[in-house]
């Protein structure tokens, strides 16, 4: 049908007609391409009243607006329809309509279409021209034309994920793996982070952004299944990724065998059929079988000291302690091994029942959560059911009025949204809230009253047996001889040798270990990254940017040549700041076969800048090469500083293994643009340097303490090292790493065993000969992160 309405419910059309044709952005419309397989998408933002053209001929014209590329300077476009189709879409058009058309022709206007001579293209659609116009409606109009039809709701096409194509829009289904709950992300957009599994056991992993919360996915847990309409696949740095495209959806369901079957959704409108309920049942059966059920989920009676768990809970009270940090006063029916910490604040700042807090007080946990966590808690009910997130437990020890000491628990929700850590809201329907209930109705609420100082000896007896010499209670030995925080990627065919017997024999040895970390080296995470030669295998520190400076403002001293400008490599600029000295720089703009990419994608190189102007124009330009003028070419300005800036990234060269070549040899790249550093650095003869972390880690078995090297660019930490120094996130990740193996105001019985290979090796130094050891072949444990 030449004109089609496709019914919008929430803004979001219930088919997608035009998947088998190809957008077409205002801006790449050219006269003489042929458009008959193409459609272009705007609002209607001009109507004019239909008219007769020639020989009687009905035309319509309006003015189209592309909701994309806002910036552009071509975003509206007039379309002129005639004949028939004129007539019909005069009935149907409204300011505001969404309306795509797909099969026109684009001619360039003969007058004063356009105002600025950019403006003047049109397109002609007509029904001979095999022309069709569809029309986005909110709702059935009361009007029919004969050559229109609503076009009735089709069934969705699931795609199995290990057949996703980046650039396509896809609908899927799949059990989630691992969730971040939604959270203000940088601008006004809340974000969320699901990644999903199907039968083709593929792995998905989902960048959703929504405006509104309630939009995202209601996940309260992994194994819960989610289906997504409209989800654009695409790759990123190699690895297939989901993100929301417009028109969005999802319904989320219980991952369950046998309970029923209700989706979870914001959406007033969606369609369910028998087959998605067959879907969601296959999925359900599959993952009974080759999921492990989420263990992540612990009750308060279980909970361990240096634990990461989820908890299903019901608010008892809350109340402010700073601005960056709020308590929350919570119970799920049991008692913890430990008591809990109390969090020192005023009565009259806790909001919520306060005797009914003291009647249940050897039952209630404080859990202080920080930073973006804050204003989720803020807005919290008293009285309403939480799951909360990637809690963390730490041991502490309370020194009592009676000169006692206690060992308490205190609960902590970092900031942040690493491993998934949130706070969500569950409604009164969901089946844990529900078994839940059943356990607070059932509580013990006489039990052991034991946290007022009143009978200390059970608690006592617990911190007895962890701190004195050399005998761990049983529970602490059960937890440590299960768990590994770090696992070992080779070399599984080695027995465990005790470090006391390591100590005794000779290099060079492979070793497999199995010991806690006493303390590591340095203790600021941030120096412990170098740059590592993998050629010479010299290590060197990460330069500052006071000496980048320096470094730079000598290269400034020399004045560009202006023989060496406007090659047919690159175009040149020169400025003559008014700064001391009247400094002058040169940009150097590379060219792509001789036309000037856009921004983004275009490599400059500098002569003269200062490091301000070298990270402004790294902002803006897809790389820069900071450059001097040589005799014969540009040269690059010093291996000192970086040889190119991407972004915030810093890509260094090895002063001793580098051989400098001309600048002009980027010639041989300008066609495999984007900008690879390692291509960069080939052609220019400089072996790039790796961020490295390099740390001494003290290890200690029991048996013996030994100290091992670390050297790792992202294997062990699965944190690349080049990328810490720029990404607050990675560091907190890291420290949250190290907190872990090593945490700080715990005795060392409670550490992580670490589960490590390290190889011996001889170093002389002088006359002296000494046995050193590095880990390798280790990472951090998985469910660590
Ligand atoms: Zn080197």
């Amino acid at each position: 049908m030449p004109l089609e309405l496709i019914k919008e419910v929430n803004g979001v059309p219930e088919v997608e007609l035009l998947s088998e044709l190809n957008k077409v952005d205002f801006r790449s419309l050219q006269p003489g391409c042929d458009y008959s397989k193409k459609y272009i998408q705007g609002k209607l933002s001009i109507i004019s009243s239909l008219t007769s053209g020639g020989n009687r001929t009905a035309v319509l014209k309006i003015a189209l607006q592309e909701q994309e590329n806002s910036d552009s300077d071509i975003n509206t476009i007039n379309v002129l329809f005639f004949g028939k189709l004129a007539k019909d879409c005069a009935k149907v058009f409204y300011e505001g309509d969404t309306i795509a058309v797909a099969g026109f022709s684009v001619l360039s206007a003969s007058s004063s279409t356009g105002r600025d001579g950019k403006h003047c293209l049109f397109l002609k659609a007509f029904e001979d021209f095999r022309s069709t116009v569809y029309v986005y409606v909110k709702s059935v109009r009361d009007f029919s034309t004969e050559s229109m039809s609503l076009v009735p709701t089709t069934h969705y096409i699931y795609t199995p994920l290990n057949q996703l194509k980046g650039g396509t829009i896809v609908n899927v289904y799949g059990v989630v793996k691992f969730f971040k709950p939604p959270y203000l992300s940088k601008g006004t957009d809340y974000c969320s982070v699901v990644t999903i599994v199907d039968q083709t056991n593929v792995k998905l992993t989902c960048l959703l952004f929504s405006g509104s919360y309630e939009a995202l996915p209601i996940i309260y847990k992994n194994g819960d299944i989610v289906r997504f309409h409209r989800l654009k696949i695409q790759v990123y740095k190699k690895e297939t990724q989901g993100i929301t495209s417009s028109g969005f959806a999802s319904l989320t369901f219980e991952g369950t065998l046998g309970a029923p079957i209700i989706p979870r959704t914001s959406s007033k409108y969606f369609n369910f059929t028998a087959e998605d309920h067959r879907m969601v049942e296959a999925l359900r059966v599959w993952a009974s079988t080759h999921i492990s059920p989420s263990s992540t989920l612990v009750k308060l009676c279980d909970v361990q000291p240096l634990q990461y768990f989820d908890l299903t809970c019901q608010l008892l009270g809350k109340a402010e302690v700073d601005g960056a940090s709020f308590l929350l006063k919570v119970w799920d029916g049991t008692r913890t091994p430990f008591p809990s910490w109390r969090v020192l604040i005023e009565d009259l700042a806790l909001e919520g029942d306060l005797s009914h807090i003291h009647q249940l007080q050897n039952l209630t946990i404080d859990i202080l959560v920080y930073d973006n966590h804050v204003q989720v808690a803020k807005f919290l009910k008293v009285g309403s059911f939480l799951r909360i997130y990637s809690l963390h437990t730490k041991l502490q020890s309370v020194n009592l009025e009676n000169q006692a000491t206690l060992l308490a628990l205190e609960f902590h929700l970092h900031g942040g949204t690493s491993y998934g850590r949130g706070i969500r809201v569950l409604p009164e329907s969901n089946s844990d809230v529900d078994q839940l209930k059943k356990v607070l109705e059932s509580a013990d609420l006489t039990a052991g009253q034991c946290f007022d100082g009143i009978c200390q000896s059970e608690h006592e007896d617990s911190f007895r047996s962890l701190s004195s010499s050399g005998s761990v209670s049983l529970y602490e030995v059960e937890r440590c001889q299960q768990l590994s925080a770090t696992i070992l990627t080779d070399h599984h065919y080695l027995e465990k040798t005790p470090l006391c017997a390591i100590l005794k024999q000779k290099a060079p040895q492979q070793y497999r270990i199995r010991a806690k970390l006493r303390s590591y080296k340095p203790r600021s995470l941030l120096q412990s990254v170098k740059l590592h030669c993998p050629k010479c295998h010299a290590l060197q520190e990460v330069p500052h940017e006071g000496d980048l400076d320096i470094i730079l403002q000598e290269g400034a001293t020399k004045i560009p040549d202006t023989k060496l400008q406007n090659t047919s490599l690159y175009d040149s600029k020169m400025w003559t700041t008014k700064d001391q000295g009247e400094r002058k720089v040169a940009v150097h703009f590379v060219k792509n076969n001789g036309i000037l990419p856009l921004s983004s994608d275009c490599l400059i190189l500098i002569e003269g800048g200062t490091l301000g102007e070298i990270y402004k124009l790294a902002n803006k330009f897809h790389s820069v090469i900071p450059v001097r003028s040589g005799y014969e070419d540009l040269e690059v300005l010093d291996l000192s500083v970086p040889f190119l800036i991407q972004g915030k990234v810093h890509h260094y060269g090895c002063k001793q293994c580098s051989t400098l070549r001309p600048i002009q040899n980027l010639n041989s790249l300008v066609d495999k643009t984007p900008w690879i550093p390692s291509s960069v650095a080939e052609v220019l003869g400089i072996v790039p340097l790796q961020h490295v972390f390099v740390m001494t880690f003290i290890l200690d078995d029991g048996t013996g303490v030994l100290e091992a090297y670390l050297m790792d660019s992202d294997k062990f930490f699965q944190i690349p090292a080049s990328e810490i120094l720029i990404n607050d996130d990675l560091q907190q990740s890291m420290e949250m790493i190290m907190g872990m193996f090593c945490p700080s105001g715990t005795k060392i019985d409670a550490y992580p065993w670490l589960e490590c290979l390290i190889k011996s090796y001889n170093v002389t130094s002088g006359t002296e000969q000494q046995i050193c050891y590095q880990i390798f072949d280790t990472t951090v444990a998985e469910d660590l992160i």
